[in-house]
């Protein structure tokens, strides 16, 4: 049997007992449900299961089923830097977005359960004058997203404002881990703490009391700056590459010199508007963005000596933890 054949069965077992024990689970469960519904890219086949947990005791069940069928299985917040494979995913997919939507303030720490929107949580900043998480304006996705990217901007990253992360390791589904202080490491938009079964389910961030009309206009004036700077008319993953900072160059102008801007494959391109978004003319498929990718790493490669790395994850065979 070849590895394709080899997943695509063990997808099968896995979804056969996901359907058997349904009643057990409180969330959503869907069976090859395309990732292209669930991703901003609007691209990917089919996941074998898709599960949207609403409890902790869901999460134990799903890691239950993982342990019993031996099926893969990939963690999916809001799928805003998620590009999925065009055959899908032959294994269970945790979708985050219902399980977990605390939102407490006291005093200068807030604790925000990880599927909390980054938008719900700037609207709640901008009404309660919470200072200090004006950076993260612009970026869509999930808290638990946000800290497993360590996700940020010109204005800071998610290191700098997170005090504790809770996280349930999904090779055993009960206990909670708590990180701080310094076990919370981090590198520009990776974290490097977290093992590869843990899900983020509860974060603690440092706030600082602030005016709300001053934390309204921090985040009003850097979402019209990045309107008219980022190609958002369109489905991307934002920044396709990390800025390869050893080079003193950020990812667009490296995509620049290499006379790649608006270059494009099928219905993949490179945006004129930003060169280090690839985005979605309509029809696009992951093989196409994989396409423009590589040729982007190789001429890097080639003809600069930079080696380009990716930001954006990918979601297909072969991925797992
Ligand atoms: C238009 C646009 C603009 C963007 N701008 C920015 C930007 O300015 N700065 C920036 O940093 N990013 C940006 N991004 C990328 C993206 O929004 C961030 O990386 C975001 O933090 C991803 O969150 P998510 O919930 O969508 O996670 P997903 O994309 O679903 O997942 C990303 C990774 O996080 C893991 N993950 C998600 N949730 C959890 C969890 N609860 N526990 C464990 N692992 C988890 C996934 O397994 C995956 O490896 C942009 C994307 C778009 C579409």
């Amino acid at each position: 049997m070849t590895g394709e054949a080899a997943e695509n069965v063990a997808g099968e077992v896995a979804a056969r007992w996901f359907r058997e024990n349904a009643p057990r689970f409180s969330g959503v469960l869907l069976f090859e449900e395309p990732l292209a519904r669930h991703t901003y890219y609007r691209i990917g086949g089919p996941a074998a299961v898709l599960a949207t947990p609403k409890s902790r005791e869901d999460l134990s069940w799903l890691a239950e089923g993982i342990r019993a069928t031996g099926a893969r299985s990939f963690i999916l917040g809001a799928g805003s830097n998620v590009l999925a494979s065009d055959e899908g995913f032959a294994g269970v997919v945790i979708r985050t977005g219902r399980m977990n939507l605390t939102l407490e303030a006291s005093g200068e720490l807030l604790r925000i359960g990880a599927s909390v929107p980054i938008s719900t949580l700037l609207r709640r900043a901008a009404q309660e004058g919470w200072g200090g998480l004006e950076f993260l304006t612009g970026i869509p996705g999930t808290v638990g997203g946000a800290v497993f990217m360590n996700a940020g901007t010109h204005l800071g990253e998610t290191a700098r404002r997170l005090r504790a992360v809770e996280a349930i390791d999904l090779a055993d589904g009960r206990e909670l881990t708590r990180f701080e202080g310094e076990a919370l490491r981090f590198e520009y938009r990776r974290n490097l703490f977290l093992p590869r079964s843990a899900l983020v389910w509860q974060t603690e961030w440092s706030l600082e009391q602030g005016d709300p009309a001053q934390v309204k206009a921090t985040i009003d004036t850097t979402l019209a700056r990045r309107k008219a700077t980022q190609p958002i008319d369109f489905p991307s993953c934002g920044s396709v590459f990390k800025n390869p900072r050893a080079h003193g160059l950020n990812a667009w102008q490296v995509i620049e010199k290499l006379g790649l801007r608006g270059h494009r494959i099928g219905d993949a391109q490179f945006s004129e508007k930003h060169a280090n978004f690839i985005i979605n003319l309509g029809a696009a498929r992951a093989s196409d963005v994989k396409g423009l990718i590589e040729l982007a790493k190789s001429r890097a490669r080639a003809e600069l000596g930079i080696e380009l790395e990716e930001e954006v994850v990918f979601l297909g065979a072969g991925t797992s933890f």
